[in-house]
């Protein structure tokens, strides 16, 4: 079986997975505890803190350990409207962010928040001045992912936090980094960013575990009422294992990100251009300014799922969508934002590729669409 579903998460790699359970065996220790075995955690606490943090090239003690993304993305969204209240209670993100940004900013509005969604254009894009357009008096956070996860648009983060910060210093600025971090350079200090999530599964890391660079000066109102872990931030005892294994690849993914990014954008060019010679396909990446991991197409009129089973069949794993909502079979709300039609965006399959691809599976996929096309359209053809 071949596995084209990187986007939903990656395998652990060998190297993570064995010192996690190293630790796990040996220094079990609670980093609140007193004892030698709770300083041993304490101190790969801090070494963890320090790897994760020069991979972003921020200090460590921005660096907030989490459960994943979501959290990261509730904790930043919802522990900074509330810690601001006072200064207004108004958001702004846009129309394709995933289900763990958008589900805090529908809670916050139920909450009393005001909510301002930024449409996107065909590529799933938004313009900075639309973000300074929406700003108002009361606006305390913006919400931008740097990569989308179901077609890979990348979105002006720089050029947004420079904007915004020059016109708006007060305004907070939140970036959902998951898809971005190891494939797409981001500069995270120079970029405006306040907020910035990770989750350590989507680059070769252990599942369960994140983080939230939170700059310095900025304060959160904790999710979780607990202890006084993470600054204060986040109540819990640390997933020291999993967190020395995040920051494993972490390191890993910034040693290896120009050449593995360069590898896959060869292999995503590769798929694009036979995607293109297959007539009944929408593409729905677009060719620029998108990362080099994901490739979305719809075959409209054929439900995405039935696609993924073919392929499944033929022994080929894809995603119709985010793995979060593709249990859900109503059409794309990413694809329909952009403004693809509901048909095509009922049929989205997205691919995406790790780094241990090649040009030989690659082609295996390709042939494998081929000839499920042709025997859809075979099939269809007949239903007429
Ligand atoms: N944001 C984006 C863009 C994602 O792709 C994901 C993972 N599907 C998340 C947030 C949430 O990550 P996790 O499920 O690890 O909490």
């Amino acid at each position: 079986n071949y596995y084209f579903d990187q986007a939903a998460t990656t395998p652990p790699h060998p190297d993570v997975t064995r010192t996690i359970a190293e630790i796990m065996m040996q220094h079990y220790g609670n980093p609140s505890s007193l004892h030698q075995l709770g300083e041993a955690s304490v101190q790969l606490l801090r070494k963890a803190r320090e790897v994760c943090a020069e991979a972003l090239d921020v200090p460590p003690r921005t660096i907030l350990f989490t459960s994943g993304a979501t959290e990261s993305n509730n904790l930043a969204i919802k522990g900074a409207a509330l810690q601001y209240s006072k200064r207004g209670r108004h958001i702004v993100t846009t129309a394709i962010e995933h289900a763990s940004v958008y589900e805090s900013v529908k809670q916050l509005e139920a909450w009393g928040y005001e909510i301002t969604i930024l449409p996107v254009d065909q590529e799933g894009r938004i313009t900075p001045k639309q973000v300074l357009d929406a700003i108002r008096p009361d606006t305390t956070i913006v919400s931008v992912m740097h990569v989308n996860n179901e077609v890979g648009t990348i979105m002006p983060i720089q050029d947004i936090g420079l904007q915004l910060k020059t016109k708006y210093p007060r305004v907070l600025f939140h970036v959902d980094g998951v898809q971005g971090f190891g494939k797409v350079p981001l500069n995270i200090k120079g970029s405006g960013i306040d907020l910035y999530s990770l989750s350590a599964h989507k680059i070769y890391g252990p599942k369960g575990t994140g983080l939230l660079f939170v700059r310095e000066g900025v304060q959160l109102t904790p999710l979780l009422s607990g202890g006084s872990q993470e600054h204060g931030f986040r109540a819990g005892t640390e997933n020291v294992p999993q967190i020395v294994g995040m920051a494993k690849s972490m390191r890993m993914a910034v040693e290896g990100r120009i050449t593995v990014a360069e590898r896959m954008s060869h292999l995503k060019e590769s798929i694009m251009d036979q995607l293109e010679l297959i007539p009944e396909l929408v593409i729905n990446t677009p060719r620029e300014l998108t990362a080099p991991h994901i490739i979305n197409f719809s075959y409209p009129g054929m439900k995405g799922e039935v696609l993924l089973h073919m392929l499944e069949e033929a022994g080929f794993m894809v995603s119709t969508r985010s793995a979060c909502s593709s249990k859900k079979s109503e059409p794309s709300g990413v694809l329909l934002a952009m403004g693809r039609t509901s048909a095509a965006a009922t049929s989205g399959i997205r691919i995406s590729l790790g780094n241990e691809h090649t040009d030989y599976e690659v082609g295996l996929l390709m042939e494998a669409i081929r000839s499920i096309v042709a025997r859809l359209r075979h099939w269809k053809g007949g239903q007429r």
